[in-house]
């Protein structure tokens, strides 16, 4: 924001907060106005470089609004390594009012080319399931841990996941749904507060119970490539599902 404008926002700002508001809901037609705007005590000397205090996206605007916001933040994302070798950000889609949340690890090579989620062998077996379970892909909301395909589809790495983290969990709090379903050891150890190294950790022992991420419920399950390679294993993640559709 340039300086001139800031000036004068403060000194808006001031003025409303002499008439005793303490915060200025505005409408959410486009980035700036979505910012929920704090007026800082501007008769306290210490708080006065921060009289106009940006606290974020407005969590009273539409959530497609917010959604757009968070899209425009990310940008061409740089944040870490995985920018070198992607095509495209794949950001998530789905319904913005899903009860049901499927989140996985990363992006593959269709996913990359087409900026979708799910969208490979995987990802047709991940619509099958959700059909099975009475719903259509666009009922539901899809995204991954991180946003850019890792090169020879290796797994994100801590570095990677915990940068890019924090966009997957404001798109959580937007959509707010009743359950995540996790897919794959990658995606519930990210999601889950796991205190065994990842290298301990197995997906076989954790999915089958119910966790927790900030209110939500977590039910994890295996990943679909990996049923594609095990389909022996698909009547677990059946299991798994039903766990799901009793939570909603
Ligand atoms: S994976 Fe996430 S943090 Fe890394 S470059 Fe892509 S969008 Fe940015």
């Amino acid at each position: 924001m340039d300086i001139e404008l800031k000036e004068g926002l403060k000194t808006v700002l001031q003025f409303y907060r002499e008439l005793g508001f303490e915060s200025l809901p505005l409408s959410c037609s486009d980035e700036l106005e979505v910012a929920n705007y704090k007026l800082n005590d501007s008769r306290n000397e210490n708080s006065k470089d921060q009289l106009v205090e940006f606290d974020g996206i407005a969590p009273q605007c539409p959530k497609d609004a917010q959604l757009k916001v968070l899209r425009k933040e990310i940008g061409e994302c740089q944040r870490c390594k995985l920018f070198s070798g992607r095509t495209q950000i794949v950001f998530g889609e789905g319904s913005l009012n899903a009860t049901i949340m499927f989140i996985g690890e990363a992006p593959g090579k269709e996913e990359d080319i087409q900026g979708r989620p799910f969208v490979g062998d995987a990802g047709r077996l991940l619509t099958k399931l959700i059909e099975k379970m009475g719903f259509r892909r666009e009922d539901v909301y899809i995204a991954n841990i991180v946003k850019c395909r890792p090169q020879m589809n290796r797994e994100p790495q801590g570095d990677e996941m915990s940068t890019c983290f924090p966009f997957l969990d404001r798109q959580i709090q937007v959509i707010s749904p009743k359950v995540i379903m996790s897919l794959g050891k990658i995606a519930t150890y990210a999601l889950l507060d796991i205190k065994v190294p990842m290298s301990k950790f197995m997906i076989t022992k954790t999915r089958g119970s119910v966790y927790d991420y900030k209110g939500i419920s977590v039910v994890p399950t295996f990943h679909p490539a990996y049923l594609l390679r095990n389909p022996r294993d698909k009547w677990l993640t059946w299991e798994d599902a039903q766990a799901v559709l009793k939570i909603i």
